[in-house]
């Protein structure tokens, strides 16, 4: 056996049905359509009527995994589930984790955008080198009996202000992927997002599924 062949024994393809361990109807969305040429079918966790477990990992790989843990021992079915977040280098790593929470109960990422610019003033990070940041996204599969698939992808890029774009969502307008001249929030889905065949997105999500397709789908 050839040393790809037995990385790839290793790993385990996931067939027929899957869990998609989050009540945002968004991603439930796009985790079906991009699951869907795989011959999988998704079921959601709402309609499984599972319960939401606390994220109280400390990474996105934890809460990743915590989720897709729960909803697998739960519904007695391979579960998927994501987390992500924005890092920004010169906040030591904040919102990290914590993204979604930045923005509040009202889901209100004007103020959470507003916050981080407000905090690397107070730091003088004005040039573009002291404004990097980056998108990471954890993607887990858990199976019933304990098994587990992980992985982890990264957008590079910077953060400007005022933020630009209406597209997209969360931080997206103040976020410019390395090598563009626009943010995530001036570009199409398929610009953000786009996967074969119709090309490889920039977005961390895109990355980090190309990344489980590789190792665990047909
Ligand atoms: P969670 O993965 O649902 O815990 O939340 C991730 C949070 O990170 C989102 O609510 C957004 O604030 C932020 N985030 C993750 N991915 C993106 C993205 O592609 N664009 C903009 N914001 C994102």
């Amino acid at each position: 056996m050839s040393e790809q062949e037995i990385s790839m024994a290793q790993h385990r393809r996931i067939t027929g049905r899957l869990v998609i361990a989050t009540h945002n109807p968004g991603k439930l969305a796009e985790m079906r359509e991009l699951l869907a040429p795989h011959g999988i079918e998704a079921i959601s966790a709402g309609e499984l009527r599972l319960g939401e477990p606390e994220e109280t990992g400390d990474s996105f790989r934890a809460n990743a995994a915590i989720k897709a843990i729960a909803a697998a021992n739960a519904a007695q079915l391979p579960a998927f589930a994501d987390d992500s977040g924005l890092v920004v280098d010169a906040l030591d790593g904040a919102p990290g984790i914590y993204s979604a929470r930045w923005a509040g109960e009202g889901k209100d990422f004007m103020a959470a955008m507003s916050r981080i610019e407000r905090l690397l003033q107070e730091r003088g990070a004005t040039s573009p080198t002291q404004r990097k940041a980056h998108f990471v996204s954890a993607l887990c599969v858990a199976w019933p009996d304990g098994h587990i698939e992980e992985v982890e992808a990264r957008a590079d890029g910077t953060l400007v202000w005022p933020p630009r774009g209406s597209a997209g969502f969360g931080y997206d307008p103040a976020f410019l992927p390395d090598g563009h001249d626009r943010t995530f929030g001036e570009m199409t889905s398929i610009e953000k997002h786009g996967l074969p065949p119709l090309g490889l997105g920039l977005s961390h999500r895109a990355r980090a599924f190309v990344k489980l397709a590789e190792i665990c789908l047909d």
